[in-house]
């Protein structure tokens, strides 16, 4: 049945580390992913077949393991959630693409912080640093843009809000006239 993760005894809890850092260091390291797709693919139909004949007792596993620590669950994330309004951010975007029917795609957090360490943290458009970084998207969402890591840049308010629903050619023009 399912434990609670807080039940586990500290000496449970560093032997399972143990177990999944040797898994990992079992497996070969140069190449993991084309590890695991070779594995996926030699092992697919065995372990949909497993899938199949147990799938009461996984769901079952499931649901019991969610009921049993659903409110550390419900702790953990009020608490991120408190320190990571990116979270939030993420869900508006993605709502918003969604409502546009341009196709759902997860912007990982991870790939947003590589982006704004590209750009030294500072906005894309005008270099202004040391302020909020807004996710600009280079095609608009209302355009048929994606809510993906290649069509997002980072950008201060100011430039967010000015350039708005424009390709990036249509702003560029529309600056270039004002500067005329
Ligand atoms: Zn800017």
């Amino acid at each position: 049945m399912a434990k609670r993760v807080a039940d586990l005894s500290q000496a449970e809890l560093e032997r399972r580390r143990q177990h999944d850092r040797g898994r990992w260091s079992r497996a070969p390291h140069r190449d993991r992913r084309a590890y695991h797709v070779a594995y996926d693919a030699a092992h697919a139909a065995e372990k949909r077949a497993y899938r199949a004949a147990h799938r009461p007792d996984i769901l079952a596993y499931h649901r019991a393991w969610w009921a049993a620590n659903r409110d550390e669950l419900n702790a953990q994330k009020a608490a991120y959630n408190a320190t990571h309004r990116s979270g939030d951010v993420e869900r508006h975007h993605r709502r918003r693409v969604r409502k546009a029917g341009n196709g759902l795609f997860v912007v990982r957090e991870r790939d947003w912080r590589r982006m704004l360490d590209r750009y030294r943290h500072a906005c894309a458009y005008c270099g202004a640093a040391g302020i909020p970084l807004h996710r600009e998207h280079v095609v608009p969402i209302a355009r048929g843009g994606r809510h993906s890591i290649g069509n997002l840049l980072p950008s201060c308010s100011l430039c967010n809000a000015r350039k708005g629903a424009k390709f990036l050619i249509e702003w560029r023009a529309e600056l270039l006239r004002a500067a005329a």
